[in-house]
């Protein structure tokens, strides 16, 4: 391992980061301010109920671990980070960058009327179809990526050694037992598998023609098959992207497509002339897609650039693996994966513990150049674009239950995750916060009504 220092990054809200040869060390967090915080991370997602929520179409993943408690580091790190990183590995594909998509314009949408570039009712079309749109392939593929995952996820958690190796860590650790630990976890695997195969009705299709698949061929080419079906080429509208297709479709069509993609993926790949355990991932997957996509100059939305998704991208280094699973603290283990491993997120939120004192903090990717952009740093666009979509968050709380409207302004998000301001001794989004406090009243009610039109 590398001793050498890197140079301090600085992250959102005046703390600087520890990087030691190139990895993220929360102890090393130094707070340069003194406030206390007033963060609560579930105020931000109050529907929450797992350790954790990525949300691959900005970059982000949210973790509510608590950093005091090893069980739940211990069960978020054998049995859900590998899941998280799952989704967000899904950006390369097409149905997540779909989303992207939309999302950036719905925040670009909300930004120009806080601008007072557009009007109410343009804001309230932009915002409004793209919101929709974007929640319509959420939906139809939810079904469909949580059999993926189940699928994956049982076949890797199944390898011999997957929990030893996590138990002797949390041994050393925290000085346990770590045959009693291993144990723990193998009766946790079973007891989830136990509970999805009750729901196995819902997954029954996707989940049994990928287990098919996995009785001849190595579970990566699996995955190749599963990723192919999602790398739906078009862009589903509202959006209209120059030089691509742009279809409109309803949730249950959307469905279909990816029922009927994943049984073409199936034939293709008894077409393709590879060694069921030989056969790569990235050669499998480049077959299935020129099978699958048929797109000839008309472009693919895995082309389109959306620098927020992709930069941490540019950042992989999938060789560190090793050096990251020698790092003592669990929370920098989960942190360094997160940012270095393929997923490879943009930003962070987290809980930490100083001296007993529990906070929320956020941290953007440590790993990416600050000229990465365009003319603006990934830093920037990061904290943009989470604002922008928490934003959007509270106002459409105001959108769907009328009760919410006219109670209470709407908070900054990143403060909200911050020892007093995500500025330095400001916020930094202030003048945001005033633009939608005094112009939210009319967007609003534009969406209440596109709302109504769309039922
Ligand atoms: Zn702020």
């Amino acid at each position: 391992m590398n001793e050498q220092p890197l140079p301090w990054f600085s992250d959102g809200f005046g703390y600087t980061t520890g990087v030691t040869g190139g990895l993220v060390v929360v102890s090393e967090l130094s707070p340069e301010m003194g406030e206390e915080s007033v963060a609560v991370v579930g105020e931000e997602d109050p529907e929450h109920d797992t350790l954790a929520l990525a949300r691959p179409d900005i970059a982000c993943l949210t973790l509510y671990i608590d950093p005091d408690n090893p069980d739940e580091l211990l069960e978020f790190e054998a049995l859900g980070l590998g899941e998280e990183l799952l989704h967000g590995a899904r950006k390369r594909f097409g149905l997540t960058r779909n989303v992207a998509l939309l999302k950036r314009r719905a925040r670009r949408g909300l930004f120009e009327y806080l601008r007072g570039d557009i009007d109410a009712s343009t804001a309230a079309e932009k915002i409004g179809y793209a919101q929709l749109v974007a929640r319509q392939i959420l939906e139809a593929q939810e079904r469909f990526l949580e059999s993926i995952d189940q699928y994956l996820m049982n076949t890797t958690m199944a390898e011999p050694g997957y929990f030893e190796a996590h138990a002797q860590r949390y041994a050393r650790r925290y000085d346990l037992n770590a045959d009693e630990i291993a144990e723990g976890l193998e009766e946790h695997r079973r007891g989830l598998l136990a509970s999805r195969i009750e729901e196995s009705e819902r997954y029954e299709t996707v989940y049994q023609i990928l287990e098919e698949i996995g009785q001849e061929w190595e579970p990566t080419i699996v995955q190749a098959v599963a990723d192919a079906a999602l790398d739906y080429p078009h862009v589903v509208a509202p959006v209209v992207v120059e030089g691509y297709d742009s279809v409109s479709l309803e949730a249950t069509e959307l469905r279909t497509i990816l029922q009927d993609r994943l049984e073409a993926a199936r034939r293709a790949l008894k077409e393709l002339t590879y060694d069921p355990i030989e056969a790569e991932y990235d050669k499998v997957l480049q077959d299935l897609q020129r099978e699958l996509n048929d797109v000839d100059s008309r472009g693919h939305v895995r082309d389109v650039d959306i620098p927020l998704i992709d930069a941490p991208g540019a950042a992989h280094e999938p060789e560190i693996s090793d050096t990251v699973r020698e790092l003592d603290d669990p929370l920098d283990r989960i942190l360094n994966h997160a940012f270095r491993m393929e997923g490879n997120f943009g930003g962070l939120v987290y809980w930490t513990s100083v001296d007993g004192e529990q906070s929320a903090r956020w941290l953007v990717n440590p790993t990416i150049p600050d000229d990465a952009v365009d003319d603006e740093t990934y830093h920037e666009l990061w904290e943009r674009a989470y604002v922008g979509d928490r934003l959007l968050t509270q106002l459409y709380r105001r959108v769907e239950e009328p009760v919410n409207r006219g109670r209470g302004d709407y908070t900054c998000p990143l403060c909200l995750l911050s020892a007093g301001w995500c500025g330095d001794g400001h916020c930094a989004y202030r003048p945001v916060r005033e633009a939608i406090n005094e112009q939210s009243e009319r967007l609003v009610h534009e969406l209440t009504e596109l709302e109504i039109l769309a039922t």
